[in-house]
């Protein structure tokens, strides 16, 4: 999860960066940080909490300079969210380096265990301080060679950034999992953000997608960023992207993410014609099912309505440690619209069921509130396998779809009906011009180096 940003070439890339970090506020909400470098010197400022709270007028004058990187972080139950919260800086041989990473790498473990067996030590649990001490131990001259040796050990899923006093090094992996992209600061300089939304924000205009496997490298010396092809791409970018994590107005390898929700939907309608249920009313599971309702209720022509009303106030129920704190979240954050559901027949629809935790308790209270039937519908397919590319779902065990087969689920969520979208409909409702990785729910793990 997490979002990164880097600015480069404009005097007010620190507040430029906050402001991106802020319209990716949905990618991390635990910590936030920033590092600026400016005459030879990089400063950074990282807290617990949220950009708005992080990021005052203050914050933003000590972060001085005409490039800057920033990061989200994503809560996982149990992370000392100070102690890992991004940039990662280190002063090293070459000078200062600071670090932002977005993704997970898989062999994280092996590669710290070397480290500390050679005598190194670490401050935080993050993978991404890994990288650091591979960068510092490197005997090669240049930190861009220093970083492509550091690459090679490193196996996994990841966007990386990386600010030294006078320059940014942008890494994509080569199969370009996480998404990541470049625009044009109509300020002046240059934008690297995890999600094009961010560029609206900043006025920014879109140029392309980091390529999978490319390093671009930023220098006050040259006025177009540098290119390296570091790897042979085997493009896979990340199809839970598109489902869940990003935000709608983006555009995640030129394929809009909103559209791709709004055809989950239709396929799901597509996939119900034909049968004899007679459905009233479609309804989200607000925000995350509200696309792919609007898709379901145009392919269908069955009225959209809004019967469950968001709480704005309750942060992510999700990522709390106990199953009792997320019945209760959810609870506290969805509220049934008894005047328009009573007696009626609904369509449901979430972007997806992890634990079964929100669909178990919003059937309840939709029932609780009068409806004669719930049929639920999930505009992706069961999440039978944990993700270790970067997405935070939970341990095999814990989830609904490792554990229960689709009838046990149903059965389990109080469910009249209840229907996913195929892997298959999946990939058509993105567009099925590529490769995704998918491995939430087909379990291929494909990522070897
Ligand atoms: P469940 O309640 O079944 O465990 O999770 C499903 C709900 O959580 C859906 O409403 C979905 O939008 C949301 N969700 C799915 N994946 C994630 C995730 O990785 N993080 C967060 N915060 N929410 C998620
Ligand atoms: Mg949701």
């Amino acid at each position: 999860m997490c979002a990164i940003v880097g600015i480069f070439g404009n005097e007010k890339a620190s507040r430029l960066a906050s402001l991106a970090l802020f319209s990716m506020q949905h990618r991390g909400q635990e910590a936030t940080g920033i590092s600026s470098s400016s005459d030879g010197k990089i400063y950074t400022i990282k807290n617990r909490g949220l950009v708005s709270e992080v990021f005052d007028n203050n914050a933003l004058e000590y972060l001085k300079g005409n490039m800057a990187i920033g990061h989200n972080r994503y809560s996982t139950a149990g992370g000392d969210s100070i102690l890992d919260a991004q940039p990662v800086f280190a002063k090293y041989k070459l000078g200062e380096i600071s670090i932002v990473h977005n993704g997970n790498l898989i062999n994280k473990k092996a590669v710290r265990q070397e480290l500390i067996d050679n005598g190194a030590i670490f401050q935080t649990g993050m993978d991404t301080e890994n990288l650091v001490h591979l960068i510092a131990k490197n005997s090669k001259d240049r930190l861009r060679d220093r970083i492509k040796e550091a690459l090679d050990k490193t196996i996994g899923a990841y966007c990386f950034i990386i600010q030294s006093r006078s320059k940014q090094f942008v890494i994509r992996d080569r199969y370009g999992i996480r998404p990541l992209s470049i625009g044009k600061l109509k300020s002046g300089g240059y934008i690297v953000a995890s999600e094009t939304c961010a560029f609206d924000l900043v006025d920014a205009e879109f140029i392309r997608d980091v390529r999978p496997g490319e390093m671009l490298i930023f220098s006050e010396k040259v006025e177009e960023p540098e290119s390296i092809q570091l790897y042979e791409p085997e493009y896979r970018p990340c199809a839970f992207e598109y489902v869940y994590f990003a935000r709608p107005d983006s555009v995640i390898d030129g394929k809009s993410v909103y559209k791709a929700r709004e055809d989950m939907g239709k396929t799901l309608a597509i996939n119900d014609r034909g049968n004899d249920i007679k459905i009233d009313m479609v309804i989200p599971v607000p925000d995350s099912g509200v696309p792919a309702a609007i898709g379901y209720a145009a392919e269908s022509g069955i009225p959209f309505e809004l019967g469950i009303i968001r709480n704005h106030y309750v942060g992510r129920t999700f990522i709390e440690p106990t199953q009792e704190m997320r019945d209760l979240k959810v609870k506290m954050k969805l509220s049934p619209m008894k005047s328009l559901i009573a007696g009626k027949s609904l369509l449901v629809i979430d972007d997806s069921i992890v634990r079964g935790t929100t669909s178990r308790r919003i059937v309840k209270i939709l029932k609780e509130a009068g409806a004669k039937e719930v049929h639920f519908r999930v505009a992706s397919p069961e999440i039978k396998f944990p993700c270790y590319y970067g997405i935070d779902t939970p341990t095999k065990e814990e989830l609904i779809s490792h554990r229960m087969n689709k009838e046990e689920i149903r059965e389990h969520i109080q469910a009249d009906t209840l229907e996913y979208l195929s892997i298959e409909d999946l990939k058509n409702s993105i567009g099925n011009d590529r490769n995704y990785a998918l491995e939430s729910f087909d379990g291929d793990y494909f990522v070897t180096k």
